[in-house]
């Protein structure tokens, strides 16, 4: 048996490349500089694998920004407005990252969506018939050979031809798509050829598309492609690897094809051990299994490794056997060896990318033995796994109870809409088109400085409280003045609309540097949830209650809600996600009930990641959204009918989630649309949505600061498309990233222009 990694976190240790390229950016280094330290970062990966005693290590993993991207640069598929820019490669490629602006105009930054069901993002590029698509291998070729320089033989990656397709956006010539598809693949084939002269003994090709809900055409797709590249015979082996899931639809169609290895997931693929027993694997062929986790961060459970292990060991000869991860180790952080705050205790229960090689290691010499159940090693770990069950502070009998308690009465409000809002508008007596926000205000650099300070302990309890207090004072009288008619407290308490729930729960464990790229130089620090989720003490409340005495303006309670409070941390896998969300659940119904306590009439229960965890097959969706909106609607459902319930979504792709939209039940819903051209209020007009909607109407990625003209247009345009009576004016998402002095005038603008078209309705 043999180890492999499908990659490595770029980011490096502490972040590294983070600084080095935001550094880059800011002019304080040069482009050699950016390069030299680049080049160090790799070194230091492969080295760290290779000691580790991985056999099958990655190059071409690094990017400065996207794998996806640097896919687009190799197949030269960059459009037309960064070329025209005239810029050093490097440069013209960061345009495409982030934008780019300068005297003569400006250029925005390749759009970016989800990767698969991660929080990664990749940048989405446009192929159309200006493209014009040739191979620039320079990038691949470099780093392989960087490696070989140090003594390291590595595998390149790339990611594959019908994934980079199925996922660019082809805009004109959809026509020609099977055009497309030729020319890729001859790209792809020549590159082949062009490694294999260069010494390449073995190429990764990942392709997790196949992993999706494939159709006919797809599968077409996919064996012409893999048939041109296949036509003469490669010089070199190729390693056809799928992640996040199992390639039901297409599994006889790659072993058509001349792979000398495949690469299956077995922890999220779960009918992959099936379709591998039922179909059998051709002898000659490698299997790369994956079995260690690469997006999740608990310790390998090893009699389970065992057990999928025995399964494989079946069908493939061992020889042909290679302990993988179950996708790139970029979805966890890196090392848990600067985890100084955590004791050893919730650490042996954890493994981050560093300790996921040594589990490969590991994994390796204990299954090379027939008698495995004797190693040391093996029974450490099991020990070790029964431990978790053990730690007492995170089982609650209480919780665990009032889940299995529940009936479908605690997921429903106990009156229906229509009389609910009724009593609503008696209470809040609110005038049409009313005006909000969705939540945050700037976080200024002297809030994060304060917080910084209270963390160190620099500054006391009280004085950090008085600060927040003061913010707060200073932003509800601002929204009165601006004449916003449902206010909010702006959010300063707190850094992250995760953490903080978080840190104000219990079962919840937190890390000082468990970063995971999120997109570009942008990471996120998931916390992890490891035991039972409980409500401990108030959360928002002391902060909402405050800030609500400083007005006789109706002010909105702003909470996390439980699907996304789960899907933006790293989950315990020893209860199922139900059960954990109905958990998160209800520790905050309790605290949405103690703001209704308190006289706080309107609760905006934020659901910003309930899209993205949608099952990548679409025959699973039904059973998450099942779960998911219960889980929201066990948040209010003990409300009173006059306390409103708004919830907020990043997003305005409904389409496909609609009925999940209405079945949440919320009064008030608001989402992104500044960017969708308020589209989405036809969707929800002829699916018969009935309840309040908020369709943004202020771009707030932008600094621009948009005109009343402006506003009153796209008010007018709202009203032309919906009822008028269900309508709210509001910025798209919070405001926590944008300037203090620009979103006062956005507000003033959006504020006014809604006063001005209320004058004549
Ligand atoms: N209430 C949050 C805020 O205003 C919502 C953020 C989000 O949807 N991502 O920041
Ligand atoms: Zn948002």
């Amino acid at each position: 048996m043999k180890t492999a990694v499908i990659g490595f976190p770029r980011i490096g240790e502490k972040r590294e490349l983070k600084r080095v390229t935001e550094s880059y950016f800011k002019n304080q280094i040069s482009k050699e500089e950016l390069i030299s330290e680049s080049k160090k970062i790799r070194e230091k990966h492969w080295k760290l694998q290779s000691d580790a005693g991985i056999d099958f290590m990655t190059s071409n993993d690094f990017s400065f920004y996207d794998l996806f991207l640097d896919t687009t640069v190799m197949l030269n598929a960059i459009p037309k407005e960064y070329k025209d820019l005239n810029l050093s490669e490097l440069d013209t490629y960061f345009a495409m990252a982030k934008g780019y602006q300068n005297e003569n105009g400006e250029v925005k930054a390749l759009p970016m969506k989800k990767w698969f069901n991660t929080n990664y993002h990749y940048l989405v590029p446009r192929l159309s018939s200006e493209t014009n698509l040739k191979l620039n291998s320079q990038k691949i070729m470099n780093e392989y050979l960087e490696a070989k320089n140090i003594g390291i033989e590595t595998k390149p990656v790339v990611i594959g031809p019908l994934t980079f397709l199925k996922l660019s956006k082809i805009e004109e010539g959809k026509e020609n798509y099977a055009l497309y598809l030729l020319k890729v693949a001859k790209i792809y084939k020549e590159l082949i050829s062009e490694l294999s002269k260069t010494g390449v003994k073995y190429l990764q090709i990942d392709e997790p598309i196949l992993v999706t809900d494939l159709d006919k055409n797809d599968i077409e797709n996919f064996n012409n492609i893999y048939s041109i590249i296949f036509e003469s015979k490669p010089d070199l082996n190729i390693i056809l690897q799928t992640y996040f899931g199992d390639v039901r639809d297409v599994y006889s169609d790659i072993l058509k094809h001349p792979f000398s290895a495949v690469g299956l997931d077995f922890l999220e693929g779960y009918k992959n051990l099936d379709l591998l027993e039922k179909n059998s694997f051709p002898q000659d062929k490698v299997i790369f299994a994956g079995i260690v986790n690469g997006k999740n961060i608990w310790k390998n459970n090893y009699k389970k490794s065992a057990d999928i292990i025995d399964r494989i060991k079946k069908m493939v000869p061992v020889e042909n056997i290679v302990l993988n991860t179950s996708c790139s180790l970029l979805h966890v952080p890196y090392t848990l060896r600067h985890e100084t705050k955590l004791s050893e205790t919730y650490k042996n229960q954890l493994a981050f990318a560093e300790e996921k090689l040594s589990e490969l290691s590991d994994l390796k010499e204990i299954f090379s033995s027939d008698n495995f159940k004797e190693n040391p090693e093996y029974i450490e770990n099991i020990h070790l796994i029964e431990c978790k069950n053990k730690i007492k502070e995170f089982y609650s009998e209480d919780i665990r109870r009032k889940v299995a308690e529940l009936t479908e009465d605690d997921f429903n409000r106990t009156s229906s809409f229509t009389e609910r809002i009724r009593e609503q508008n008696d209470l809040l007596n609110l005038p049409k088109l009313p005006t909000t926000t969705i939540g945050s205000f700037p976080q200024t650099a002297d809030v994060r400085k304060i917080r910084m300070a209270h963390k160190k302990g620099e500054i006391s309890k009280p004085e950090y409280d008085n600060f927040i207090k003061d913010k707060i004072k200073k932003i509800v009288n601002v929204q009165d003045e601006l004449g916003l008619d449902v206010l909010v407290h702006g959010e300063y308490e707190r850094n992250d609309m995760v953490e903080y729930f978080g840190e104000n729960l219990s079962g919840f464990l937190f890390t000082e540097n468990g970063w995971v790229q999120s997109y570009g130089t942008r990471g996120v620090k998931p916390p992890v949830i490891f035991g039972d989720v409980k409500r401990e003490k108030s959360i928002t409340v002391q902060w909402t209650k405050y800030a609500q005495s400083l007005t006789d303006k109706p002010l909105k309670g702003m909470l996390t809600g439980p699907i996304t409070i789960q899907n933006w941390s790293f989950v315990r896998e020893d209860l199922d996600l139900k059960t954990i969300a109905y958990q998160i659940g209800l520790a905050i119904q309790e605290e949405v009930l103690e703001l209704e306590n308190y006289g706080i009439k309107v609760i905006q229960i934020d659901e910003a990641a309930l899209r993205e965890k949608l099952p990548i097959r679409k025959k699973e969706w039904k059973e998450y959204l099942d779960w998911a909106i219960k889980a929201f609607r066990l948040t209010n459902s003990r409300v009173e009918s006059k306390t409103q319930i708004h919830t907020h979504m990043c997003y305005s792709e409904f389409d496909d989630i609609m009925q999940g939209i209405k079945d949440m039940d919320a009064d008030v819903i608001t989402i992104e649309a500044a960017k969708s051209d308020l589209s989405i209020l036809d969707t929800l007009k002829n699916n018969n949505y009935d309840k309040e909607v908020g369709p943004g109407v202020y771009d707030i990625h932008s600094p621009r600061v948009p005109s009343e003209g402006e506003f009153k247009g796209l008010i007018n345009n709202m009203i032309e498309l919906f009822d008028t009576d269900k309508l709210w004016v509001n910025p798209d998402c919070g405001l926590k990233t944008r300037e203090e002095f620009e979103t006062i005038e956005s507000l003033k603008n959006m504020v006014n222009a809604a006063k001005e078209i209320r004058k004549n309705l």
